[in-house]
């Protein structure tokens, strides 16, 4: 499998969509949501993660963990999410997940680098351009797209070292993930980041 780093260019570019929305169908509780796209929810759309969890988030346990999702909801076209508008188009498209934003790729983080890949089979559209994949993400600044990723080696890595005191406290591992959860929703999610700048914000918490 080709590993891209974001400054490389790949074969992605969907021509817009032209209102496909395969990625937004059916896809359970797979949009995990880390702290970043919850704060660009919340601020965008002025609610609470309260709020948000009495809307378009749920909670699903992603390997032990309690971690916030995108909630997909019943239709007549099976499951989708709820931010689809009826033209099929995302209506939240500027602040959307960035799972969403990466899609068609994938995100690998082994050797401590954060490097992407193609999910091949899972977007239908044709005759792909090729982009770069930082804008592709969405940052027109290298250094914007640098903290970016910065913050989710540092997110992957502190969410990685608690599945592992998870797993290391053997029969006590329900109990520990329970504990954990709680600790991820009360000191990540649920206080809203006054701080102008996120990264900084987020960097304190991991420290406490
Ligand atoms: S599956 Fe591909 S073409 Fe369809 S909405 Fe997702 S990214 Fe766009
Ligand atoms: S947030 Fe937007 S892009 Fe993501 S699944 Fe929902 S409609 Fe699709």
């Amino acid at each position: 499998m080709r590993l891209y780093n974001s400054n490389e260019m790949a074969r992605i570019g969907c021509h817009g969509c032209e209102g496909c929305s395969k990625c937004c169908k059916n896809m359970g509780q797979s949009i995990v949501l880390n702290p970043y796209d919850i704060y660009n929810l919340s601020n965008n759309m002025g609610l609470s993660f309260e709020e948000l969890l009495c809307g378009p988030v749920e909670l699903t346990s992603e390997a032990g963990i309690v971690q916030p999702c995108i909630k997909m909801i019943d239709s007549a076209e099976g499951s989708k999410c709820g931010f689809l508008d009826s033209n099929g188009r995302c209506s939240i498209h500027s602040f959307r997940p960035g799972i969403c934003r990466l899609f068609p790729l994938g995100r690998d983080y082994s050797d401590g680098n954060i490097r992407y890949f193609i999910l091949e089979d899972e977007c239908p559209a044709g005759s792909k351009t090729k982009e770069k994949i930082g804008a592709w993400l969405g940052f027109s600044s290298d250094s914007e797209l640098r903290k970016y990723e910065e913050f989710l080696g540092k997110w992957h890595s502190y969410i990685s070292d608690k599945r592992k005191e998870i797993y290391a406290a053997g029969e006590g591992a329900q109990a520990k993930a329970k504990e954990i959860g709680a600790m991820l929703l009360n000191r990540f999610y649920i206080p809203a980041y006054e701080c102008e700048d996120f990264y900084l914000e987020i960097y304190r918490r991991m420290e406490l």
